[in-house]
Order: C-alpha cells, then structure tokens, then sequence
C-alpha cells in the first residue's frame, strides 16, 4: 500500500509537468519552450532514479529501512506541500518541490522493495509472488493516478492535480505508519552499520543534504540561472562518463576472476540495451504526452478526456498482461524453451520499435494535415500496448539478471548500474522529447523514426550477440578460494 500511494503520487504529477510547464501563463502554466520542460522532466525522473543509490546506503548506514521509507514519504509529502504552495509562490516553490520528492523517493522506493525481499528470507517463489504483489501496487498506483489528477489538473485547476498526487502520498504515509511496526516487525528496523559508522554516514548525509540545498538556495537567489537543456546534456555524459570508469574499475582493480568478468561483460551488454529502451520508454510523459494533447483525437462519446489519461494505459497493460507473460514464459520453460535473458531484451526493443514505427505513421498523418488533423486515440493506445508488452519482457528480466550475474559482493551496486541505465534512458527521453511540436511539425515523425530505427539497429545488435552472450552466463560461479 505504501510503495501504491507513492507511485500514485509520482504517476500522478508526472504527466501534469509537461503540460503545466508548456501551458501558457494565461491558463494558468509556466509558458516554457517545450525542449526546456522535456528537459526538466528528464532530469527530475532521472534524478528520482539516481537518488536510490544515496537512499539505500543511508538506509543501510543509518535510518535502517522501515525508517528510511518513512522519512523519505515526509520528504514526498513536504515537496507536494511546496507544488501546491506555489499557486501562491510560484516557480521557486514549484523547484523545491520538485528536488524534495526526488530525495523523498530515493529514500523510499529501492528500501521499500528492500523490505518486500526481507518479508520472505526463504527467497524462492514465495518471494517472486511476493514481488509480484507488489508490482501490482506499483501499477495499480500508476493506473488510478492520472485518471484522477487528470481530471483535477487540467480541467478544473493545475494544483488540485497536484494537491490530490499530495493527498495520496499522506495516505501512504499514514497505512505504513500505522502498519509498519506490526506486520514489519523487527525486518528493515536497524541499520547495518555499527554504531560508529552510523555516525559516520549521518554526517556525510547531512552534509549532502545541506549541499543540495545550498544549490537550490543559490539558484533561488538568483545567484544563477540553471539551463535545463545544458544540465540534462551534461549529466548524460558525466553519468556515461562515471558508468564506463565503474566497469573499467571492474574490470581492472576489483580481483574478479574471469568467470566473474565474463558476467559482467554481460551485464555491461543488458545495460546499454536498457538505456536505450527506457529512452524509448519514458518518452511516454514527454514526445507522447505532447503528441496526445496537440494531435490526438481524444473525444469519446462526445466527450473529450484529459491528455493524462492516455498515461493510464501503460499501467492497465502491464496488470492485464503479467500474468499471461508468466504463463508463456512458463509454458516454454516447461518444454525447455524458456528464452534467455539476452533474447527477451531483443524482443522488448523489437515491440518498443514497432511502437515507434506505429507513431511515425501518426505523425506523417498530422504531417500531411499540416497540423489541422488529430489522429485517433488508437495510435497511442497500441503503440502504448507494444511498449508494456516490451518492459514486461524487459524489465523484471533485467532486474534478475543484475542479481544473477553480479559477483555477490557487487549485487547492491549492480542494482545501481540498472537505476542508471533507466536514468539515463530518461536523460534521453526528456532531451528529446520536446520536438512535439506544432511549430516545427517535421521534427516529430523524425523524433519518432529515429527512436524506431535506433530501437530496430539495437535489437538487431543484441540478436547477433545472443549465442556469445548466452556461452559467457554458462559459466559456473566461481567457488571461493
Ligand atoms: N513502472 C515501474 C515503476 O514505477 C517501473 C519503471 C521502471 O523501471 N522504469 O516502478
């Protein structure tokens, strides 16, 4: 319930930011360019990924999880708090917001998973059908989130959008107050750390803390103006950057033997592919949230619905679809077939792609109408179907692999090279994300070509790598010597 209110309050502002941020000042928005507020979602999602790596060590250092969840739902709280707080201070309140629900959610999300693994010691199916109660919550979340504050935020005023993601962050925050010491128990309570290092690790993450304010501070004094598109640019290489010298320092320093190498080789392969599927992927509040406010026809029954509400779909699919993909992967598993890990990303990027390539044949209708035209709903809806199909293949397969491959001293820092790899997928989505746009019509089925073929060239890439790939995660675990 907690980890569903959560996502209910990250689904639930995620698909307004766009919109709100583009709206011109008269209805009531911020009047940016498109190419800055892609951006700005880029970076506020790839931060919210990126900041689990700080939340689960200042959970294992020093809250310990159950706390560390509770605070880090203050945190979300507060930023929703400044969101609607900045009907009346505006921008400044809007930002802060923003960069609390990042710390908020990196504190929250990877150790509530956390505490879902710690529930069944056993490990085994008990917790696979554990998790996948759990992702359920996720998308359950996700699907009522924007229907709700769709609604709220674009027809009746953008806070009440805002206010009522808040609301469900408070009600999350109270069933896990109320229910954690209970049914929790003594799973998740303390930290791992002594109590030296625990000390330890509050200073240096109060110091953090403090640092991150001071650059919010600084920005709102006006001591400088952050430039989104820049910052988004820029944090893509330096994550690109830091990820290569990670694997360097792997490869090089860490005394892995070669088996280990191997499997990190693979690992290596599954991220590069994953950055560039959630690239894909996460355009889905930026380039398609765009596309379906301009050009889509989203009238039914004489009834227009809010542009959020397309957000829905992605959810609805993955609840309606796990459970047949399981009994598939089941079904071939018993014959023997089940297909590995390398090829159910191949076929993830082949269903993004087709995704895309669906959506080029939108866009040169619109193209062609000059702009006047809006298409059916139904183009979004099934390229949105592809796409979930592609990240039930995808994304539960990845998480595994990371845990499967990693040398058993590196399985916390594997599941910080997956957040990266859908951070800078983000990165990505919201860098170019804004060419949705009316005044630059052939800029969007070139978007959407390019996403399509590179999602086609990487699947073909990874098809070729498939036998190799599948010989180098053969190999037996190394035994300790
Ligand atoms: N929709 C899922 C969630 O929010 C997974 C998203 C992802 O891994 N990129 O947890």
């Amino acid at each position: 319930m907690t980890e569903m209110w959560e996502r209910f309050s990250y689904y639930g502002i995620r698909p307004l930011l766009v919109l709100y941020m583009t709206a011109a000042l008269q209805a009531g928005g911020f009047g940016f360019d498109r190419a800055q507020a892609s951006a700005i979602v880029g970076i506020y999602a790839a931060s919210v990924y990126l900041a689990s790596l700080p939340g689960g060590w200042v959970a294992d250092r020093w809250l310990g999880l159950q706390r560390a969840v509770f605070t880090g739902g203050v945190f979300i709280a507060l930023g929703h708090i400044a969101i609607a707080l900045s009907a009346a201070f505006e921008q400044k309140a809007f930002f802060l917001g923003l960069v609390l629900i990042v710390i908020g959610t990196g504190l929250l999300k990877g150790n509530v998973s956390a505490l879902v693994g710690g529930l069944y010691p056993e490990g085994g199916s008990r917790q696979d059908a554990g998790f996948s109660i759990f992702y359920m919550g996720i998308n359950t979340g996700a699907f009522i989130a924007p229907l709700i504050t769709g609604i709220l935020g674009e027809r009746i005023g953008w806070h009440w959008g805002f206010g009522a993601a808040g609301a469900g962050m408070l009600i999350g925050l109270l069933v896990f107050r109320s229910q954690a010491r209970p049914r929790l128990g003594e799973n998740g309570l303390l930290p791992s750390a002594n109590p030296e290092e625990q000390r330890r690790a509050r200073t240096i993450s109060l110091v953090g803390l403090g640092a991150c304010f001071l650059v919010i501070l600084l920005a709102m004094a006006g001591v400088y103006t952050p430039n989104p598109v820049a910052i988004a640019g820029n944090m893509s290489t330096i994550m690109l950057t830091m990820s290569a010298l990670y694997f360097a320092y792997l490869f090089l320093f860490a005394g892995l033997t070669l088996d280990e190498k191997k499997r990190i080789a693979v690992i290596v392969v599954l991220f590069t592919f994953s950055m560039f599927f959630w690239g894909a992927f996460e355009q889905a509040p930026t380039s398609l949230n765009l596309f379906a406010r301009d050009f889509t026809d989203r009238t039914i029954f004489g009834w227009e619905m809010p542009t959020s509400w397309l957000q829905a779909l992605n959810s609805l699919f993955v609840i309606l679809f796990a459970p047949v993909l399981a009994v598939v992967w089941e079904r071939l598993g018993a014959k023997g077939k089940n297909p590995s890990s390398p090829t159910k990303f191949a076929i993830a990027l082949v269903l993004a792609g087709l995704g895309f390539w669906l959506m080029i044949a939108a866009a040169d209708r619109v193209v062609a109408s000059q702009g006047t035209l809006k298409v059916s709903a139904w183009w979004l809806t099934v390229s949105y179907f592809l796409q979930s199909v592609g990240e039930l293949c995808l994304s539960p397969v990845g998480l595994s692999s990371m845990i499967i491959l990693s040398p058993k001293r590196f399985v916390g820092q594997m599941m910080g090279v997956w957040f990266t790899s859908i951070a800078l997928g983000n990165l990505f989505a919201g860098l170019v994300g804004g060419s949705v746009d009316p005044s630059q019509l052939g800029a969007m089925p070139e978007l959407f070509r390019r996403t399509a073929y590179a999602l086609f060239i990487a699947a073909a890439v990874l098809a070729v790598l498939i036998i190799p790939i599948r010989r180098m995660m053969a190999t037996k675990p190394a035994t300790a010597t």
